[in-house]
């Protein structure tokens, strides 16, 4: 059958450094057998070491991305990554009412681990407004839920509270991710569309390797998509695949290095 190959996209910024971004994003969809394309809002200078430098992409260019790819392919699901700035996301958001490109994860990348800002501050409104009612599922992890809420989120019990009130924002479904709690466990929180709720659990690996795990996640996620898999088997096999990447060591760089795409 023409067109059976699952197609998917990711609409995000680059790493040069290959661990993170549209990188990471590609090798994620190629390891799970999925067409994987882009469309890039921005570009970063990154190694191991961090991001020393980033830049956008011109919103003329990326609509003309957009286009490329709506005249060809058939998209099964995509999602989007560091988005920059207003301008990026309004743009972004405008090409997605137009095409047809599936279910929709959103990863509300704003910070990268190093600390350089993938997303400006005043853009988290527009995030909000905008983008998350277009989302199929919404992916931070506990600083992004804070921003995005604009509260501190210290207990399970606000972890909840979080996943509600970014619902209430108009997105369907909602991972918090708690890798970045202090607890021994790096449970997440999932509150779907229908209302069921579940905490993902699993034990915290002790690793240096964890750069690009959010945008792995999210990949993962929007490849099963793309192949037809429900959003909840999705989501657990999204956490299945982040911890089969960061418990199996890879040398590369000289810094915080990248998760193992080939596990
Ligand atoms: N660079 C780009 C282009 C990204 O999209 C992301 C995603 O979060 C990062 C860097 C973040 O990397 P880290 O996992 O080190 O926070």
């Amino acid at each position: 059958m023409i067109n059976s190959t699952p197609q998917v996209v990711t609409i995000a910024g680059s790493d040069s450094g290959g661990g993170a971004g549209v990188q990471a994003d590609l090798k994620t969809f190629q390891a799970r057998k999925a067409f994987g394309m882009s469309i890039i809002v921005a570009l970063t200078a990154q190694n191991t070491y961090g991001v020393q430098e980033s830049m956008t992409i011109p919103s003329t260019f990326i609509e003309a991305q957009f286009d490329s790819l709506a005249a060809d392919f058939v998209i099964g699901a995509a999602k989007t990554g560091m988005l920059a700035d207003v301008e990026r996301v309004e743009t972004v958001v405008e090409k997605l009412k137009q095409v047809d490109f599936g279910p929709l994860v959103v990863d509300p990348v704003m910070v990268a681990k190093g600390g350089h800002h993938l997303l400006q501050s005043d853009a988290v409104k527009t995030i909000n407004e905008k983008l998350l009612p277009l989302a199929t599922l919404v992916t931070p992890n506990l600083p992004e839920a804070e921003v995005i809420i604009d509260q501190r989120i210290a207990t399970d019990q606000e972890m909840i509270q979080a996943a509600k009130k970014i619902q209430a924002l108009g997105t369907q479904n909602v991972v918090v991710k708690g890798g970045h709690s202090q607890n021994k466990e790096a449970a997440d929180f999932v509150l779907l569309a229908s209302g069921e709720s579940f905490w993902l659990e699993a034990p915290r690996i002790k690793t240096i390797n964890t750069h690009g795990t959010g945008d792995t996640f999210s990949a993962c996620i929007a490849a099963e998509l793309a192949k037809g898999t429900d959003l909840k088997t999705a989501i657990v096999i999204g956490k299945k695949f982040i911890q089969a990447v960061i418990s199996q060591p890879i040398f590369v760089g000289h810094g915080h290095g990248p998760t193992n795409h080939w596990a």
